[in-house]
């Protein structure tokens, strides 16, 4: 089946009493068992829930891995991960990282003994003199936030696996419509749920597919043993989102290149980032790695006075943090997501705004922009 067809019916068949054609939200935190020790399926709903079991099913199927897990946030995903761990490992990440990896690196887990460095992944050479013996993990994040730089995901799971290390590929930007690390050589590919696979902005969750069968059988552990998991209503809607994940990723991709283009050519625009335009850096990777080149643009304006002026000017983007919505957004991520992030090592200019183009008319989408920027 293509990946249209199994986002709509891998994990999803009519239930066996009622014939729904939806999944059940089952929202039950205990199950009666038939006998002493003999429970049917789970015996607490921490350990496993039949509207999550369905989701992590499909999103298995979606990456291309055997086993998908579920978790109550992206950062919950990240989270049961780094548990895997031990200390003395070290693990190397991004300089762009999403900032929540980078401030659960730096500010809870150091005390843990985990060691960190953070590299530039689009420069290969410099990858290689920073991976070291004890590296574990590598933290591959493509394209990144916010200059949408491209990662060679084969190339770093390569270098990762000569190290001895895993690779971890953040797909949240991509995902697995766009692209598909476990295919490319990525032993696990992470989520954050919130953004395009639930897609209506309605929910938290995170999501984990692997096919190596030592990480699934302790990341099977950890989600219980350390309970980050989602409830099932929120499993629920994210199930309801990937149904149309290859509609929205299509109308997300046709908007975000048209605003690329007429940002590109816009006198009071300095410089866009878009993996889509053939000058940028990442664009050959992206080319080879990815379907399309996403929703996500971000730009750059002459001031910071100006910045801040068209993001609050706009009316149909909204002035929010997050992305992947239907509703197209629009943040600054210097005062917003990556304030938050001290001691981070990329420098985010006040100039630059980051939009996440929704699946609006994109000639609504154009008009709001040309009188923002006046
Ligand atoms: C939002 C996000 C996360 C964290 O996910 P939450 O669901 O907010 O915990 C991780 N990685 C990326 C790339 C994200 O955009």
């Amino acid at each position: 089946m293509r990946f249209e067809t199994r986002a709509i019916h891998v994990g999803q068949d009519p239930d066996a009493e009622f014939g729904s054609v939806n999944v059940p939200i089952y929202q039950t935190s205990t199950y009666a068992q038939p006998a002493v020790g003999k429970p049917k399926a789970w015996d607490y709903a921490r350990a496993g829930n039949p509207t999550r079991e369905a989701l992590q099913q499909v999103l298995a199927s979606l990456e291309g891995g055997s086993k998908g897990l579920c978790f109550s946030s992206g950062l919950g995903a990240t989270t049961t991960l780094l548990l895997t761990l031990k200390p003395g490992d070290h693990v190397l990440i991004s300089d762009d990282v999403y900032g929540g990896t980078y401030r659960l690196l730096a500010r809870v887990m150091d005390g843990w003994g985990l060691a960190f460095d953070t590299v530039d992944m689009t420069d290969l050479v410099a990858c290689r003199s920073v991976v070291r013996e004890d590296t574990a993990l590598v933290w591959v994040e493509s394209p990144t936030n916010p200059f949408l730089k491209v990662v060679d995901i084969a190339a770093v799971a390569d270098l990762a696996h000569r190290a001895g290390a895993r690779c971890v590929v953040d797909n949240t930007f991509a995902t697995p419509y766009l692209q598909r690390p476990l295919e490319l050589g990525a032993d696990v590919v992470l989520h954050s749920m919130t953004k395009y696979l639930g897609g209506h902005s309605d929910l938290i969750g995170g999501a984990l597919v692997t096919s190596d069968e030592e990480l699934t059988e302790r990341l099977a552990f950890l989600v219980n043993a350390a309970g980050a998991v989602p409830g099932p209503m929120d499993c629920y809607l994210a199930l309801r989102g990937v149904k149309t994940l290859a509609l929205r990723m299509e109308a997300h991709c046709r908007g975000a290149k048209q605003i690329a283009e007429f940002l590109q050519n816009h006198p009071k625009v300095t410089r866009v980032h878009y993996p889509g335009l053939p000058g940028h850096p990442g664009f050959e990777v992206a080319v080879r790695q990815m379907r399309d080149f996403g929703g996500m643009v971000s730009f750059e304006v002459e001031s910071r006075d100006e910045a801040i002026h068209v993001a609050e000017s706009t009316e149909l983007f909204f002035l929010a943090e997050s992305l992947g919505g239907v509703e197209s957004l629009i943040e600054l991520p210097g005062p917003m997501t990556h304030a938050s992030v001290s001691g981070s090592p990329i420098e985010v200019p006040d100039t630059l705004i980051r939009l996440s183009v929704g699946i609006e008319h994109p000639d609504d989408l154009l008009g709001d922009l040309e009188q923002a920027l006046g």
